[in-house]
């Protein structure tokens, strides 16, 4: 073993609403949290603009702004917040497990806190990015406010597509829902809520070719994936809703997790199959997926990483 090995009584991997959480709780229990705030600090919330549903900030909150926030109060804790990645872990065996950072650095880590979050997964096109925050987003809760009254579009035929064609519908005046096959992926209770709700418009066999406008969205060309036919409709929000991708590569073979990456916690808790790694918010949680729920699971994480340390001390 190197003579760099650092020990850590709890590392924090992640740093959005559920790892800063994580951190304010056990920095304040004393734990001496290390976070690795990843490539990307503060997650997802830095990608988005204003966050109005997340309590206490009743004039709403910038995205960055807020997690900047959360940063600076983990840091007054005592937090050791740093800005680099957890590249690969040993949880074999029993803790200390070894964890590599940034390719070089060993630490072995008493108790993990994973929060490394997901993804949205996006349709790759050039005026999806261009318009990113200017009328496209991948999430219809935080953002479908803004569209009061308005037409928008969402493209995806899973349940979270479904889930939010379903909220837009009540805010919106027209949601035009684009299906890539003659088929939805959702379950059958969503797909006959989308079907029941008269301001729902599916677009079968429909792929976007471009979102329209300059500044903000204005429109989508859709192209039909039989005919080929081009035709253009008049939005003024682009929701995707394609999936998402939890960050967990670095844990399969370790961690158990379901068929498409996102890690298993024991209901009720946010123990993981291994003694001593905690998980919490978007990378073990794909159906709420809001800051505050990431945030109450965080808490959890820590709670139940110092539970683990005292009991532990005590036998
Ligand atoms: P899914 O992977 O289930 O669905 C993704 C959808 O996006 C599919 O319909 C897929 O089309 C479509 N899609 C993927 N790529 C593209 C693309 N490039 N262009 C156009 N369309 C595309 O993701 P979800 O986020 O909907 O759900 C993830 C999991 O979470 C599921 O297991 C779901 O059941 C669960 N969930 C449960 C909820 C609940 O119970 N309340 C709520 C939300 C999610 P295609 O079908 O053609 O592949």
């Amino acid at each position: 073993m190197s003579t760099n090995v650092e020990h850590i009584e709890c590392l924090i991997v992640g740093s959005g609403p559920a790892g800063y959480t994580a951190a304010i709780y056990a920095a304040r229990a004393d734990l001496k949290p290390v976070m690795y705030a990843g490539m990307q600090p503060g997650g997802q919330l830095t990608i988005t603009t204003d966050v109005e549903n997340y309590p206490g900030y009743p004039e709403g909150i910038m995205g960055p702004e807020m997690m900047e926030l959360f940063r600076k109060q983990a840091e007054r804790f005592g937090t050791d917040i740093r800005y680099g990645m957890i590249t690969s872990v040993d949880f074999s065996g029993k803790p200390p497990f070894k964890l590599i950072a940034d390719e070089n650095h060993e630490i072995l880590a008493d108790t993990v806190i994973i929060a490394t979050g997901a993804s949205a997964k996006w349709l790759g096109i050039p005026s999806e990015e261009k318009l990113n925050g200017r009328g496209v987003s991948a999430c219809a809760v935080c953002d479908g406010f803004f569209f009061r009254g308005k037409d928008v579009a969402i493209v995806g035929a899973g349940d979270t597509a479904c889930e939010e064609a379903s909220y837009l519908a009540k805010i919106c005046s027209k949601v035009y829902m684009i299906v890539r096959r003659n088929e939805f992926r959702a379950s059958k209770a969503m797909v006959n809520r989308v079907m029941n709700t008269p301001n729902i418009e599916v677009l079968f066999e429909s792929e976007t070719d471009e979102i329209l406008g300059e500044d903000k969205v204005t429109g989508a060309r859709l192209k039909n994936t039989k005919t080929g036919e081009l035709k253009e409709i008049a939005i003024s929000g682009f929701f995707v809703a394609i999936g998402h991708h939890p960050n967990t590569d670095i844990f399969k073979g370790f961690l158990d997790m379901d068929e498409t990456g996102y890690l298993k916690t024991i209901p009720g808790t946010s123990k993981t199959n291994i003694e001593a790694v905690f998980a919490c918010g978007d990378a073990q949680d794909k159906i709420y997926r809001q800051a505050v729920t990431a945030a109450g699971s965080g808490c959890m994480a820590a709670l139940d990483a110092e539970r683990y340390l005292a009991a532990k001390q005590d036998a």
